[in-house]
């Protein structure tokens, strides 16, 4: 069995990583925070004291990290220290699953290729609980070499992988998920709102809107409103699921896709203005669903 460095081990990374400890994977792990690094140390995996130090001798490298500026420092190297494509072998597989924008996934890529080394941007779908229950789904962008070879530790923690297209690819199709995700809330929290306000029951409404056209996603699995959904964000305060200031992220990079190819996505600008709003007013911790409160008069 290969043995895989798992770097970064957040709210996602901690969950797949202890996938891949309980498939009896050899896992060595590195957080910057070592608390983090704590429960998975628990159940068997291998404490490294650097990044560098969990990719020396590991055949596949994992990446969950918040942003493009951590990635670029992980594999690029900053302030004058390594990064992981200075030390790790030529058969190391690289593959960052967090969701970044698709100029620094190209540009660490490159550096890659013209090293030998393949690596696939494999963002993800599915959230916290997709990463816990191992049925996350991997958008990847690579070579169709680094694609197949990264299927064996991804098929671990996900139960769908796509491969998007060339480098960078993966990460523009999840904005675009996204981006598509964010305008199917907001539209549905207005459209129940508006119900309500003309004294509809929401979950009346809710059933009529999933079979007609105006079904999406969020009726049928994450309704908004308060209490038409037992086990959704909406009917818990908003805690946990999928935070305001992540989507605020997402949003942010398919704005800078779209100024970069001259797209025009007047629905996703908009997206980003109402959530960027909310999250000023304190939300940001809140799942994305909470938008519906905007709407709702009482919010
Ligand atoms: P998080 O902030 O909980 O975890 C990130 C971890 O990376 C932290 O533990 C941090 O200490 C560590 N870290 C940062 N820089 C590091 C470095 N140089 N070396 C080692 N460790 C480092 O974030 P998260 O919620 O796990 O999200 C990770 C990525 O996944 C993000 O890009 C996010 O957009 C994406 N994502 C998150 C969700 C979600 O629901 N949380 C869903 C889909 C995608």
């Amino acid at each position: 069995m290969n043995t895989v460095a798992f770097i970064g081990l957040g709210h996602m990374g901690q969950p797949m990583a202890l996938n891949l400890v309980k498939a009896g994977v050899t896992v060595k792990v590195f957080d910057l925070v070592p608390e983090a690094m704590a429960e998975l140390t628990e159940q068997g995996a291998l404490m490294a004291t650097s990044a560098c130090g969990a990719a020396a001798g590991a055949d596949v490298v994992v990446s969950m990290l918040p942003a493009g500026r951590h990635v670029r420092g992980l594999y690029l190297g900053q302030e004058g220290q390594p990064g992981l494509l200075d030390v790790v072998a030529k058969e190391t597989l690289l593959i960052d699953c967090s969701t970044i924008d698709a100029k620094s996934a190209s540009e660490v890529a490159k550096v890659a290729a013209s090293k030998g080394i393949e690596f696939v941007d494999a963002p993800v779908s599915g959230g916290t609980g997709g990463a816990v229950a191992g049925t996350l789904t991997f958008i990847c962008g690579g070579t169709d070499k680094g694609f197949e070879q990264a299927k064996a530790t991804l098929s671990i923690m996900g139960s769908h992988i796509f491969h998007a297209g060339g480098a960078g690819a993966g990460q523009i199709a999840k904005i675009c998920n996204n981006m598509l995700l964010s305008v199917l809330m907001i539209g549905t929290s207005e459209s129940l709102q508006l119900g309500i306000d003309h004294g509809l029951d929401p979950s009346v409404l809710s059933e009529i809107m999933k079979v007609s056209s105006g079904g999406n996603w969020t009726l049928e699995k994450y309704n908004p409103c308060p209490d038409v959904m037992p086990n959704v964000p909406s009917s818990h305060d908003y805690q946990g699921g999928f935070m305001v200031d992540l989507m605020i992220k997402d949003l942010g990079l398919s704005q800078e896709a779209a100024l970069s190819s001259n797209s025009s996505t007047p629905m996703g600008a908009l997206a980003r203005s109402l959530y960027v709003n909310h999250g000023r007013k304190g939300h940001g911790q809140l799942d994305f669903s909470s938008i519906f409160e905007e709407f709702n008069k009482k919010g």
